[in-house]
């Protein structure tokens, strides 16, 4: 086969040390020029930015941090970052805190200085997200990349062990949907196994001793690897999935996605040969969905939707709902069948080890 592709890559700078955040933000603020200083970071973020800002000159210190960016929490913190003149955002926290900070960068085209303390990984992408009566639009734009990522794995650890398995879990999606994504090719790819290794790797230390920094580091790694893979390659079948059920039935990001996750790729596993193959490599075996079903009870990882708050009685819905965004590319054609077993097998949390046996 010819090698033959067309691949972006995204402008950012990155620092990473662990314990190293707060003099690495000093330096990146003077660099960047910022007098007018905003930090946003939500109410259980603030005892990490309190450390981080420790000395700083800081202009608006900004906590109304809502999951999924209500458009008038994005429009209120507009309004204050404009009122301020600010011009500079620092972001400390998670995927939530990201997206409030890319929100104003999208009107205002403030650059963004983002620490990130969870592994979902939107600090390395240029997409954004709004909800407004109760729809999440996304967007990519540029301007809404942050300028800088400061990645400090100290940050982590006091994120919650259940989270960051599953906040992790987000990150390996990231990572496997990127193998079939629309705009999947060798470099997104090769950035993708890597962070499947670094992830697969720093997970389970994390499980075993939370405090653990190394495990913590490779995490950190594995996520912004999954997240410049994911911002290349685009949405596959899986990231279609969870942002339906996401936006339709409010479900916690993270959790969602570790529970699809196996699904999607026992799925796609027998159109997908090449795919699962480099996947297998990652994860050290012959058999990537025995590998990754072991690494989930490694972990305890969430297997079932219904623990999430998603009904039975919502399946018939959700088929109607995901069958029009799954991407023409994807390795498998969707019918309404295979998409019903999914979704079954997602919210009982049956084992994947069985599924989608029959190739329909
Ligand atoms: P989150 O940001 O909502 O954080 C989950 C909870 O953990 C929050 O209560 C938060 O305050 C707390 N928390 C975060 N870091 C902590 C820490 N170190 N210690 C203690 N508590 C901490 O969840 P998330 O999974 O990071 O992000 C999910 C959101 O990000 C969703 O809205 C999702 O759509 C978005 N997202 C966007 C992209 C993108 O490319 N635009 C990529 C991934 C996720």
């Amino acid at each position: 086969m010819p090698l033959e592709f067309t691949h972006e890559s995204l402008g950012q700078r990155v620092l990473f040390g662990s314990g190293q955040a707060a003099e690495n933000l000093a330096q990146e603020i003077h660099r960047i020029g910022g007098r007018k200083v905003m930090v946003i970071a939500a109410e259980f973020e603030q005892p990490l930015a309190e450390i981080l800002t420790v000395g700083l000159d800081i202009t608006l210190n900004y906590s109304d941090v809502v999951a999924h960016v209500p458009l008038e929490k994005a429009e209120k913190a507009r309004q204050e970052a404009q009122d301020y003149g600010i011009d500079v955002i620092v972001s400390i926290g998670g995927g939530s805190t990201t997206g409030l900070a890319k929100a104003i960068a999208l009107t205002a085209g403030i650059p963004i200085i983002a620490i990130p303390t969870t592994y979902a990984g939107s600090e390395a992408t240029n997409v954004w997200g709004i909800t407004e009566a109760a729809r999440k639009t996304t967007g990519v734009d540029n301007a809404v990349l942050p300028r800088t990522i400061i990645y400090d794995a100290a940050l982590t650890i006091s994120l919650p062990v259940e989270l960051s398995i599953a906040s992790g879990l987000n990150g390996m999606a990231h990572c496997i949907d990127s193998m079939w994504a629309p705009r999947t090719d060798p470099i997104n790819q090769a950035l993708a196994a890597e962070g499947i290794r670094a992830l697969a790797a720093g997970l389970p230390a994390i499980k075993a001793n939370p405090d653990n920094l190394d495990g913590r580091e490779q995490a950190l790694y594995g996520a912004y690897l999954a997240a410049v893979a994911f911002a290349s390659a685009g949405s596959g079948l899986h990231h279609k999935i969870c942002h339906v059920l996401g936006g339709a039935y409010n479900l916690p990001h993270a959790q969602t996605h570790a529970v699809i996750l196996p699904r999607v790729m026992a799925l796609n596993a027998p159109s997908a040969p090449a795919a699962m193959q480099r996947i297998g490599q990652a994860l050290g075996s012959t058999d990537p969905i025995g590998a990754l079903n072991s690494l989930y009870e490694q972990l305890d990882a969430p297997r079932a939707l219904k623990d999430f708050g998603y009904e039975e009685k919502s399946i018939e819905e959700s088929i109607g709902l995901i069958l029009p965004f799954v991407p023409a590319s994807n390795p498998r054609q969707i019918s309404a069948d295979l998409m019903r077993e999914l979704l079954e097998s997602a919210w009982s949390g049956k084992s994947t080890a069985e599924s989608y046996a029959s190739s329909r």
